[in-house]
């Protein structure tokens, strides 16, 4: 401990009766005459003593003729903290070699998932929602920056981490993330993906689709050599992929132009076009690469469409074989135009993550998301068995519901009766699939349910036990997210 530290908790111990005891041990840090360090209770505060102090808004008073706030976790008192601890503001991370998204849908995983960063050198992205997310759980995007900003300073993980936008669709939402410092927009261009071109024969598109004269310089009549793979598009091909991707394109272009050109913005833009129903073969990434080079728009990461099926919190379903002959060619086609390939839906593919950690040489980014929600529901069944049982059977009974909005494989049949399993083996339903995929895809229904007179059922009791077994749970998922980790780097480490 630094003398500062050291003379620092004696003054400390003349306020308020305040001890080392009340403050979580590495959320100490200084700057100029100023110490900041984060105070457990009920609800977790800030409190600072300097000159800088007066900067947080709180009640202000002395000490040795030395001022001090305690600070409460606003976002106003969060911009202090940023403005303040560089290492509490989101930095652009899709430029390091390895970056990893870890989209906290409760505000409460950081910490856990930084123990996992400390002995990784990829650079993790704390702050991840889309919009969908912000709704199903009432949070806003300030909610999200404050809540990886806050726990970064108490675990004092120093290194840097990013803040994403993600999968965003609208001009509004994804001005209102650079407005908040947000260093990564995932510009999702579904919506103008056509996914009915697969089903329309040749004779159909080639109706359809009349090539200008650049198109056809660019890709007929020749073979396209990236590293070792060749590339040849023939004419329908190349029909089929303006169809498709033709609009997307245009929109890109446009969000590219009114945000990014020029570094307008500093945040990192990626490209998703993986949520849509038709895969993105090889040839239409470099189509849709090469079509954007043209435009001069500059990605740092696109998510392509892999084949197979990347559901939500399970493993990869498909032929391993095609996927790691599609990823050799996707990852050769993202370095070829310069930026990293980016995975989607991350969360779980353990059988495939070495395929990705070798074919993209350790370049790449893994988003994953719903993963650490369903490490709070395992944390739920191994402390509080009778609260897992009530919330899974009602996860059961909106699961039809719930699957409007995913595309999920899961069979009911194969979950066991929560009713006959001991407390013990509740646990175990964690390493179901289908019991995996009702709990993770009803999670905006568990924690927006309310009863009759309007109080909520569940959430309550949840966030007060996640908040009490905070220690176990940041252990889930230091386990878990480290075998996503350990995995992706026996790609390329060797
Ligand atoms: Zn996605």
């Amino acid at each position: 401990m630094s003398n500062e530290s050291k003379k620092f908790l004696k003054t400390l111990s003349k306020v308020e009766g305040l001890s080392v005891d009340d403050l979580y041990p590495k959320s100490i840090h200084q700057v100029e005459d100023t110490v900041v360090c984060m105070l457990k209770g009920d609800v977790d505060s800030l409190f600072a003593l300097g000159s800088l102090a007066l900067k947080f808004e709180g009640k202000a008073h002395n000490v040795d003729g030395i001022p001090y706030v305690i600070a409460p976790l606003t976002f106003k008192n969060g911009q202090v903290l940023r403005a303040l601890f560089p290492f509490t503001k989101p930095i652009p991370v899709l430029h390091k070699q390895r970056s990893f998204g870890l989209g906290d849908r409760l505000g409460l995983a950081t910490e856990g998932h930084a123990r996992v960063f400390e002995s990784y050198d990829a650079y993790p992205i704390f702050a991840q929602q889309s919009i969908r997310e912000l709704a199903l759980t009432h949070r806003t995007y300030e909610d999200v920056l404050d809540a990886a900003s806050f726990s970064v300073f108490k675990v004092g993980f120093t290194r840097g981490f990013g803040a994403d936008g993600d999968h965003l669709k609208k001009k509004k939402d994804i001005e209102y993330a650079l407005s908040l410092g947000f260093t990564m927009i995932t510009l999702d261009a579904s919506d103008y993906i056509r996914n009915d071109v697969n089903g329309m024969t040749d004779e159909q598109v080639d109706q359809l689709v009349s090539l200008d004269e650049h198109h056809k310089e660019r890709y007929l009549g020749k073979v396209i050599e990236i590293e070792k793979h060749n590339i040849e598009i023939t004419e329908i091909e190349l029909k089929r992929a303006i169809l498709v991707y033709g609009k997307a394109l245009a929109f890109t272009n446009d969000i590219y132009q009114t945000y990014f050109v020029n570094q307008k913005a500093s945040a990192n833009f990626e490209l998703s076009i993986d949520e849509t129903a038709t895969p993105t073969t090889p040839i239409q990434h470099y189509f849709v690469a090469k079509e954007l080079e043209c435009y001069n728009v500059k990605l740092d990461t696109l998510a392509p469409r892999f084949c197979g099926e990347f559901q939500k919190g399970i493993d990869y379903i498909g032929d391993i074989n095609q996927f790691e002959k599609e990823l050799e060619i996707h990852a050769a086609i993202a370095r070829h135009f310069g930026y990293k390939l980016s995975i989607h839906s991350g969360s779980d593919k353990f059988s495939i993550f070495t395929l990705i950690g070798k074919h993209t040489k350790g370049h790449f980014h893994v988003k994953t998301a719903g993963t650490n929600w369903l490490e709070a529901m395992h944390l739920v069944s191994i402390k509080s068995p009778t609260l897992y049982r009530s919330i899974h059977h009602y996860a059961l009974s909106m699961f039809d519901e719930a699957q409007k909005f995913y595309h999920v494989t899961t069979d009911l049949t194969k979950i066991p009766n929560v009713d006959d399993l001991s407390d013990q083996d509740l646990p175990l339903l964690f390493k179901n699939n289908d019991a995996r995929q009702v709990l993770h895809i009803t999670y905006g229904f568990i924690l927006n349910h309310k009863d009759d007179s309007g109080q909520f059922v569940f959430r309550n009791e949840l966030f007060n036990l996640w908040k009490q077994e905070s220690s176990t749970y940041s252990d889930l998922l230091y386990t878990h997210i480290g075998k996503h980790l350990e995995l992706l780097y026996k790609g390329f480490n060797g």
